[in-house]
């Protein structure tokens, strides 16, 4: 009797266990659905729209658009270009651009972070700020962080890149390269929208000067009112041009360069590759208005931190 009993035991047995197995993945796979719509429900309305895009190679992105942006008008695509980097003020540059990109109609942020990958501060920043956005990455070799050297030379053209890699003859779109601690005005990116190959305009407190700006005769670029190397054939800041996308697809050379490049020089060596000066489109009332300013922000103090976490909780700043 007690023989049959466990000769049945040990050949239900292994069933049993297949069909518990069986059970047991099928409740891991809901809860994983279940924590990914929790985490979606908390992102909002405005995520879920989205398409999230992720590759990784030696740089990764991650790409937001809004599903119903594209079509939406037809007016041309701002494409700023915005390198970062970390440091104690990096969320407060950052929430500043957020606050007046969200107020220009078809805008796409281009993040590059200088680092070797995402960092969580930025990913959940933008995936919080609403935009429409591309996050990239690409760390600056340690030998190019001296000062007077170039900054951002390879984060700029990590975002040329991407250009060129996503987007095509059909795209009407403008490229412009926002720094992170730049001030910006509204009115900026209206002049720059008809840009059609290359606009130009005046940019406050730069170059030691309360303002620096190209000079115009009868609609043309003369010259460059500025206080420093006056020679430069473009005697412009970063901030203070615009570029046609398909300027920028159709010269697929043009880059900021690291080799031979002068401090200073980054601007005027890049402009050199796409145009000339007598084809620069003024913008701003032929050049007569100051509509972004080169502001810096001031290193912060963090004299009085303790060495170790005194606070009972992690908040990120
Ligand atoms: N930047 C960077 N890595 C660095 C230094 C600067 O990505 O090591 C970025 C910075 O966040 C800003 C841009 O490059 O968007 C220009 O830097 P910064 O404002 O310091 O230059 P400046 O205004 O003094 O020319
Ligand atoms: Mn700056």
């Amino acid at each position: 009797m007690k023989s049959i009993f466990y000769t049945r035991f040990f050949i239900l047995l292994p069933w049993i266990l297949i069909v518990i197995i069986v059970i047991d993945i099928d409740t891991k796979r809901l809860s994983v659905r279940n924590t990914a719509s929790f985490y979606l429900s908390r992102l909002g309305n405005v995520q879920q729209q989205r398409q999230v895009v992720r590759t990784t190679r030696s740089s990764s992105s991650t790409t937001s658009s809004s599903s119903s942006g594209s079509n939406a008008t037809s007016l041309p695509v701002i494409y700023a270009i915005t390198p970062t980097y970390s440091r104690a003020v990096q969320k407060a540059e950052l929430t500043r651009l957020a606050n007046t990109f969200r107020q220009v109609p078809q805008f796409h942020w281009i993040v590059v972070e200088d680092s070797n990958s995402h960092t969580e501060l930025v990913s959940r920043f933008l995936a919080r700020s609403g935009l429409r956005y591309t996050h990239l990455n690409v760390f600056t070799p340690r030998r190019f962080k001296r000062t007077g050297m170039p900054r951002a030379t390879e984060q700029r053209n990590l975002a040329l890149g991407w250009l060129r890699g996503h987007r095509s003859v059909k795209d009407k779109g403008v490229v412009f390269f926002a720094d992170d601690d730049n001030t910006y005005s509204l009115a900026l990116f209206e002049e720059m929208r008809s840009t059609r190959r290359v606009s130009v305009w005046p940019v406050g407190l730069v170059g030691g000067r309360r303002y620096e700006r190209p000079l115009v005769e009868e609609g043309k670029v003369v010259g460059w009112y500025t206080g420093w190397k006056a020679d430069r054939p473009f005697a412009i800041d970063m901030a203070g041009f615009a570029v046609n996308l398909q300027v920028i697809l159709s010269n697929p050379r043009a880059l900021f360069k690291r080799r031979g490049a002068k401090p200073g020089m980054q601007e005027s060596d890049f402009l050199k590759q796409i145009t000339k000066v007598e084809d620069l489109e003024p913008k701003a009332k032929n050049c007569t208005q100051v509509l972004v300013w080169h502001t810096r922000t001031e290193k912060v103090n963090l004299g009085n931190e303790p060495k170790r976490q005194q606070d009972s909780v992690y908040i990120e700043v």
